[in-house]
């Protein structure tokens, strides 16, 4: 089953400024995992920038024409309390959208079957009209959107196991018609504070774990509640946020996974998709904040999604 990763070097010139943590050296460590074997094996796709039209999926045009007027001339520019832009944050912004887009496009012509977006900046805390947590667009929920509106795919799901919440696609997801199903695992209490389970309902269900749950109990919660409830739903497009600060060394967040636990988790989630959408999964990064288990994690992910030997 043919995997494709879709990286862009406009990732690289969204300047965050000096020690913030979403910094431009998270995607310099996915650029050199790709030259190391075996995952320089893996093609790279044709990145296209996001269109105005893809982005209106999930934004509003006065939030758009606010994210371009707000980037800076020159040095940084705060756009909320968490997230900087630089001048290259339009041009970075648009890739990282486009990359969903792209990898949606290649895999509905059956060029590929998986991908991997490698983009920043993140995406699942942006709201439909508000940025928030280091992301500008919401990168995944415009891919699921432009899967429906341009190639006609009926149920798409989205995993989400970055170790926060996912505010911004829960709340798209909800506002949708219910044919974009958002099911996330994220530690709690954290930032952002949301995502309780009492809040589930038929488009969105959300998992939290508490600080210090580690491997078992994140295993646990997949095996009982995350699987059953995504092969119930059968989406012919899986879609996955794939944060990798559930990571035990990542400096943001507690639930303290090892990078085997990514592999896990994402070679059972393309099982399902095998079952349901004849193997279609993208895959899109969000967080991830320790270099070196960003590193590990990304690659026990890619091994799993394009079934790669050491
Ligand atoms: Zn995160």
């Amino acid at each position: 089953m043919k995997t494709t990763i879709y990286i862009h070097d406009s990732g690289l010139r969204h300047d965050t400024g000096f020690s913030h943590p979403e910094g431009a050296d998270r995607l310099a460590t996915i650029l050199g995992l790709l030259k190391e074997t075996p995952y320089d094996t893996l093609p790279q796709g044709k990145v296209t920038p996001a269109k105005e039209e893809q982005i209106l999926l999930a934004h509003p045009l006065h939030y758009i024409d606010h994210i371009r007027d707000s980037i800076p001339d020159h040095g940084h520019a705060q756009i909320d309390a968490d997230t900087i832009m630089s001048p290259g944050s339009w041009n970075a912004a648009l890739h990282a959208a486009g990359a969903a887009c792209s990898a949606v496009d290649d895999v509905a012509s059956g060029k590929t079957t998986r991908a991997f977006c490698a983009m920043r900046p993140p995406g699942h805390h942006a709201e439909s009209a508000l940025s928030m947590g280091f992301c500008l667009f919401n990168n995944i929920f415009i891919g699921a959107r432009h899967a429906q509106a341009a190639h006609g795919f009926k149920k798409v799901a989205i995993v989400d196991f970055d170790v926060h919440h996912g505010n911004g696609t829960d709340t798209m997801s909800r506002m949708h018609d219910g044919s974009i199903f958002f099911i996330s695992t994220h530690q709690y209490p954290l930032w952002p504070m949301t995502g309780l389970e009492e809040d589930n309902d038929e488009s969105v269900m959300n998992f939290t774990l508490p600080p210090g749950s580690g491997s078992e109990k994140f295993r646990s919660v997949y095996e009982t509640k995350v699987f059953p409830a995504l092969t119930r739903f059968a989406p012919d497009l899986l879609m996955i946020s794939a944060g990798f600060d559930a990571h035990r060394l990542d400096p943001l967040a507690q639930i303290n996974l090892e990078s085997e636990d990514f592999g896990w988790v994402t070679e059972r989630l393309c099982a399902i998709a095998d079952a349901s959408a004849q193997g279609r999964v993208i895959s899109v990064l969000e967080g991830g904040y320790h270099l070196q288990a960003l590193k590990e994690s990304a690659a026990a992910h890619l091994r799993a999604l394009a079934n790669l030997k050491d």
